[in-house]
């Protein structure tokens, strides 16, 4: 049996819907942009939406939006996709590790305000693995010492805190689109925001920085080609009409694997805080139990992949990236999120995942924690 970690569910209206851009002479900058943006605009809930390149290309774009520059501090989390940090640098400021709470594996308000100076401007706030992050709190400190939002919401489309949409959070928000998360456009990203200002220069500097009036090879700022093609755009609009119906089915899996591997002992499956009210599950990752090491799990990674199982470390640290300890970052900086980088193992999750399927991982999993 092989059994993908991720793979996209394109349908058969899917690829219609890409094959009918391709009989229309606009490939882009087209119609399907618009409406891709105005769908997710309002099934998110927010005022404006701006369609990019890249969920990378929308989180650059999000902090140039707020004014962050050279040496300004933005603390964010080093447990997530190493594109949540790296934004940060593209601009020059400096990214501020705060390390995460244990069970829902994202950034522990209790730990923010110590790592607080005068050149703190921003956070980036990550919702790990479509678990919303503790938007309560955050938010009281963010008004507390006036620093502006950006949500990293990549991984949770559909996702709700307290019966509020992930990515209405964020003074700005970002999604992304490549192909193992929620809904797919191959590659591609989308910005959310209520602040018109912010939605015109994002539509700006995607473009080349153009001034959006009808003229042609109007630029009026430094800006870049982080746009989006009406094909990525029309399989986009198609993915999400059925969004809901990928979410629930998601929904089973990770309550299936619960169920068949809850019971097994050296593993934790994972934890669903209160506040969330609706998981939108982006990766399904149990954490081995802490008396197995970081050599044991990488060994179990491997017996999983040889029966068939696909499966991954999600996420190792950021901070311990190359381009992050020459920021002087080292081991031992956030050992909640080395421990738990250490015994992590995301397992199978897309549209086709079986009872069967699970069942078999679930006894493969068993059979070789016991000769672990
Ligand atoms: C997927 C993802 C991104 C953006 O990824 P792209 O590949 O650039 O679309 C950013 N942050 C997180 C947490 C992600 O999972």
């Amino acid at each position: 049996m092989q059994i993908p970690l991720a793979r996209p569910d394109i349908t058969k209206r899917d690829r219609e819907a890409v094959l009918s851009v391709l009989k229309t002479p606009i490939l882009s900058l087209g119609p399907k942009l618009k409406e891709f943006e105005k769908k997710f605009a309002k099934y998110v809930g927010r005022k404006y939406a701006i369609a990019v390149s890249s969920g990378t290309a929308g989180l650059h774009l999000a902090i140039k939006s707020l004014g962050i520059k050279k040496n300004d501090e933005v603390i964010t989390t080093p447990f997530s996709f190493i594109a949540s940090a790296n934004c940060i640098l593209y601009e020059k400021a400096k990214p501020i590790f705060v390390d995460i709470d244990s069970r829902t594996r994202n950034i522990d308000p209790e730990k923010i305000e110590a790592k607080i100076t005068k050149k703190t401007k921003a956070m980036v706030i990550v919702d790990i693995f479509g678990q919303p992050a503790d938007w309560g709190s955050i938010l009281r400190i963010a008004k507390k010492y006036k620093l502006k939002i950006i949500e990293d919401s990549c991984e949770a489309l559909g996702s709700k805190y307290k019966g509020k949409n992930c990515g209405t959070f964020g003074e700005v928000s970002v999604f992304a689109f490549y192909p193992n998360k929620q809904m797919t456009t191959g590659e591609g990203g989308m910005i959310v925001t209520d602040n018109k200002k912010i939605a015109e220069l994002c539509y700006s500097w995607r473009n080349q920085g153009h001034s959006g009036r009808d003229k042609w090879l109007d630029f009026i700022r430094l800006g870049y080609n982080y746009r989006i093609c009406d094909i990525n755009c029309a399989l986009g609009i198609s993915q999400l009409s059925h969004i809901e119906k990928t979410i629930k089915k998601r929904d089973w899996i990770a309550r299936t694997y619960n169920k068949y591997l809850g019971p097994i002992k050296g593993l934790i499956i994972p934890y669903v805080a209160p506040y969330t009210t609706k998981m939108s599950w982006m990766h399904y990752v149990p954490q081995l139990s802490p008396k197995y090491s970081r050599k044991d799990r990488d060994i179990i990674l491997l017996k999983l992949r040889k029966v068939g199982i696909g499966c991954r470390d999600y996420f190792p640290p950021i901070h311990l990236m190359p381009p992050y300890r020459k920021l002087d970052c080292q081991r031992g900086d956030h050992p909640i999120c080395e421990h738990i980088s250490e015994r992590v193992i995301a397992l199978p999750l897309h549209n086709e995942i079986t009872e069967q399927q699970i069942i078999y991982i679930a006894k493969n999993f068993k059979k070789i924690l016991w000769k672990n």
